[in-house]
This record gives C-alpha cells, sequence and structure tokens, in this order.
C-alpha cells in the first residue's frame, strides 16, 4: 500500500497525520493518504500566493501550451486515471473511462478558452457627456483560488475548477474530496511535466470542515469555487465575506414525459440518467412525471430494463450497478427508502441491500412530501408519478428547494416553450434528461442548487476581474 503526500509548490510535502482510504466495494484499504493542518493549508495558499506574481504575467498562448501538453500527457495515462476512479469512487469501469474521456476535453476546452478571454467595447458616444472617449473592458486574473470539490466525479469536476483556473492565469489550492484524494494527486507532477510553474497549482487532502475555514477566509483567497452539497456550501458563503464565490450544488433533478412520446426510443436513456454511478450524479433523475396516458407502460418498461443492470465488482468490464461512497450513506438511503413506504408509497422494483451495493429501486406513489421527493436522494431510487396536465407537473418540479436542472420529453413545442418559460432551473433540457451535460455549457442552479455558472468560458468569467476602462482622446 502506498504513501500519498501533499503536494505544495511543486514537491511532495509530508504531514504529521495519515488516513487509510477504503475501497466502498471491497472494504480494502487502497492507500495511506495525508491529512493536512490547518498550517499546510496556510503553507500552500502562501506558495499560490508567490505564484502568482509570475504566473500572472504569462501570455495566453503560453498557457494554453501547458494546457495542451497537459492533455497530451493525460491522454496517456488514461486506463490508468480511470482506475484510479474506479478504486476510490467505486466508480464502474466502463464510465470512469468516460469520465477521463471528458476530463481531456474539458481541459483542452480550457486550453482554447486561454486564447479568447475577450473584454467588450462600450459606445461611450451614446450617452450626453461621452463623446470623445473609447470605452472598452479588459479581464484580468483575480489571484488565489480554492477550489474544493465531491467524490463523485473526481477528475472532471477538479478538471472543470483547475483548467479555467490556469487558462485565466491565476494560481490554485485544490482540496479534494476525502474519499477520492488520489484522483486529485494525481495532476500535481503531470501537470509539472506540462510545463506548469511550481506554486500555480497545490493540492491538500484533508477533513473538509477543518481546512474549510482557511481555504474559504485566508485574506490571500480571492476566489472560491465550490462543487459539493448544499449544507457545506452555506458554511462557506458564512465563511467567504466578500470574495468571489462559486456554488455548484445539489438537487432532485427531474424529468417531464408528455403525451405521445415514444418510450421505446428513450426507455435506454432514462435508465442510464436514474442509475449511471447508482444515482450519484448531481443531476441524476430522482423524479419523472409521465402523461398518465402513458403511466403503466412506462412502469412496466422502466421495471424491466432496471432488472437487467449487471451488478459487480467497479472493476469488471461489464458492471453497471455498484456500491455507493460510504455505509453513511447507504444507511440514509435506506431510511428514507422506508420513510416513503411508511408513508404510503409503494416500492415496484430493487431496494435490496448487501454490504453499501443497493438494486436500484423504483417507487410508486409517492407522497410529495417525502424525503425521497423533497430532498437529493444521491443514491440508486427513482420516484415515478403520474400527471395529468403539464401545469400540474411543472408546479411540482419547482416546489422544491432545488433547481438545477431538468428534462422535458415533448412533441408539442407550446408544451415545450411552456417547461422553458416555468420551469424554475438553471438549465431545461428539451427531449432529453436532465443529465446532460457537456463541458462547455453553462451549467448551474437556482435556489439551494447554487451560485454562478461553470462550463469552462463560464467559469472563466467568473474567475476573472472584468475591468472597465474610459480612454479619453482629447
Ligand atoms: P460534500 O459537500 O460532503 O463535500 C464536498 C467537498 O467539501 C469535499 O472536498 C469536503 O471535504 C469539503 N468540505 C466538507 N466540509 C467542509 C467545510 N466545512 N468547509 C469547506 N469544505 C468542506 O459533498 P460530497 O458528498 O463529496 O458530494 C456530493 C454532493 O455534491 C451532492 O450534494 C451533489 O449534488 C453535489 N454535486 C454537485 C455538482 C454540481 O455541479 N452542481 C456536481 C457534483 C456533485
Amino acid at each position: 500500500m502506498h504513501t500519498k503526500h501533499l503536494w505544495i509548490d511543486g514537491k511532495w510535502v509530508e504531514t504529521q497525520r495519515y488516513e487509510p482510504i477504503i475501497s466502498p466495494f471491497s472494504g480494502e484499504k487502497i492507500a495511506m493518504i495525508a491529512q493536512a493542518s490547518v498550517e499546510d493549508a496556510e503553507k500552500a495558499i502562501v506558495s499560490a500566493q508567490n505564484a502568482f506574481g509570475q504566473f500572472k504575467k504569462v501570455p495566453a498562448h503560453k498557457r494554453s501550451e501547458i494546457l495542451d501538453k497537459f492533455v497530451s500527457l493525460l491522454y496517456q495515462r488514461k486506463e490508468e486515471a480511470a482506475k484510479i476512479i474506479a478504486n476510490e469512487a467505486a466508480k464502474p469501469i466502463k464510465i470512469a473511462r468516460s469520465e477521463i474521456d471528458r476530463t481531456i476535453q474539458t481541459y483542452r476546452f480550457s486550453a482554447e478558452e486561454a486564447k479568447r478571454m475577450y473584454g467588450e467595447r462600450i459606445p461611450m458616444d451614446a450617452a450626453v457627456g461621452g463623446e470623445e472617449r473609447v470605452g472598452f473592458t479588459m479581464r484580468f486574473p483575480i489571484g488565489v483560488i480554492s477550489a474544493i470539490t465531491p467524490f463523485n466525479f473526481p477528475f472532471n469536476l477538479v478538471a472543470h475548477k483547475v483548467g479555467p483556473a490556469i487558462a485565466a492565469g491565476n494560481t490554485i489550492v485544490l482540496k479534494p474530496a476525502e474519499s477520492t484524494p488520489l484522483s486529485g494527486l494525481f495532476l500535481g507532477e503531470l501537470f509539472q511535466e506540462a510545463g506548469l510553474p511550481d506554486g500555480v497549482l497545490n493540492i491538500i487532502t484533508g477533513l473538509g470542515p477543518e481546512l474549510g475555514p482557511t481555504l474559504t477566509a485566508h485574506p490571500y483567497v480571492k476566489k472560491i469555487t465550490f462543487t459539493g452539497s448544499p449544507e457545506v456550501g452555506k458554511q462557506i458563503i458564512g465563511n467567504a465575506g466578500f470574495r468571489k464565490v462559486t456554488l455548484e450544488l445539489g438537487s432532485n433533478s427531474a424529468l417531464i414525459i408528455d403525451d405521445g412520446i415514444d418510450i421505446e426510443k428513450i426507455i435506454k436513456r432514462i435508465i442510464e440518467g436514474a442509475f449511471s454511478n447508482v444515482g450519484q450524479v448531481c443531476i441524476s433523475i430522482q423524479r419523472i412525471y409521465v402523461h398518465r396516458s402513458l403511466y403503466k407502460k412506462f412502469l412496466e418498461f422502466m421495471i424491466h430494463q432496471t432488472r437487467n443492470l449487471v451488478t459487480g465488482s467497479p472493476l469488471d468490464e461489464n458492471t453497471e450497478v455498484t456500491a455507493v461512497i460510504s455505509k453513511k450513506s447507504i444507511d440514509r438511503i435506506a431510511l428514507w427508502l422506508a420513510e416513503a413506504v411508511e408513508l404510503g408509497a409503494n416500492l415496484e422494483y430493487g431496494g435490496t441491500i448487501e454490504g453499501q451495493v443497493m438494486t436500484p429501486a423504483i417507487l410508486t406513489n409517492v407522497p410529495h412530501q417525502a424525503k425521497i421527493i423533497q430532498q437529493e436522494v444521491f443514491g440508486p431510487v427513482v420516484s415515478i408519478l403520474p400527471f395529468d396536465h403539464l401545469e400540474e407537473a411543472v408546479g411540482l418540479i419547482n416546489d422544491s428547494r432545488f433547481g438545477l436542472q431538468a428534462g422535458v420529453y415533448t412533441n408539442d413545442v407550446n408544451h415545450a416553450f411552456y417547461c422553458i418559460n416555468h420551469l424554475e432551473t438553471g438549465g431545461v433540457l428539451i427531449n432529453d434528461i436532465p443529465t446532460f451535460r457537456l463541458d462547455h455549457m453553462p451549467y448551474g442552479g437556482i435556489k439551494d442548487s447554487g451560485i454562478g455558472r461553470e462550463g469552462v468560458k463560464y467559469a472563466i468569467n467568473e474567475m476573472t476581474i472584468e475591468k472597465f476602462v474610459s480612454f479619453h482622446w482629447n
């Protein structure tokens, strides 16, 4: 079993305390991981602050070149990277590989966007008194960024922070999730090899509650970019003061299936949206509102397809269903499932538990107030509910603390626009599942689902200072 230290100022740095990380599927110890102290976090922030002095002068073409070189290095080590995810996050190897493909794409977009940090020209003479002036904006890097990330996409959600930060000329202190530190630590040496100056990317592992206050409130930190739970997001906002903050938080995403839809055509995609990575996806389908005319048939299709999913080790090529991240997580999901059934829901399929693996569960007749509807399940559970009028389904979707993305399958363009106009979510996906995300599209939520947007170009906007210039030529 190997031991992993902290990556600060381009070197591996030892610390006082180390903890094992455990495979969620096999229960085996994978590695010993450094648990950074507050002093280590400060050291990493100072290293990032010192590096910023030089890195902000590195031109865009050079930053782009470093990101390009990193892409080719990661490409050569794709399989190794995918295995890290499969081992520490229990993600089936097939989808771990597709996460690495997406990660490569996110860094590639970052390399491209580094060269497109445009400003805007303001027609100053449109206002009386603006004559003989030219107005324009310029984007400048913000400085040290604290990036705090979750376990469920340990490579690509890190890429959504590290890629745009480097593209924009910032420096970073990254703190990956406690359960998936190896994915984060993998980047340090690889970026060094790609030519990233020491201190631009620092990676510290350890406990969020212990390191959070320093990472979010240190005076050198100018921006916090966080992906994780709303509960932690709230604490971060509390600490951040007037710093810029991006929060990508949770959801209980919903899908509408309107009258007249060909279910057979879309069923596989819906199964993927509900149960991929055993529902541990922030835009996983948690609620499906189906027009009553299709409801019975749809439920039969769902049960049939779910039955065919292959359960097993994350390292087996055919596995589709495997362990959730922790014992605490499986216990909570089981509790919410039991509560829903007690409130009158029918468990139509699944829900049996072995170790940390749950058979994907399908519920019907679930009361709207049940936690399994209202809160974020983050597990393999989907509720299927009938509706008669579109307004009713949209109203139920909106009656939620969350608003990340919603999906709508409809053949009626007026219904599509009704949903676009009325759904209270950051994204509406017509004729698609809410789980659809490309890495360059604007992505983010409203309500408790977050603040700000990611998607490489949008993340760069949030990681830069837009300065206005008025140039008076007379
Ligand atoms: P989490 O909130 O438990 O942890 C996320 C990160 O925050 C970890 O690195 C953790 O160490 C750190 N942390 C914990 N306490 C902290 C504190 N007090 N201060 C600062 N940092 C702290 O989330 P998780 O269980 O790893 O991930 C699941 C959550 O992430 C779900 O809610 C999911 O919806 C959300 N998520 C959102 C998106 C999105 O893009 N909107 C994407 C993926 C996951």
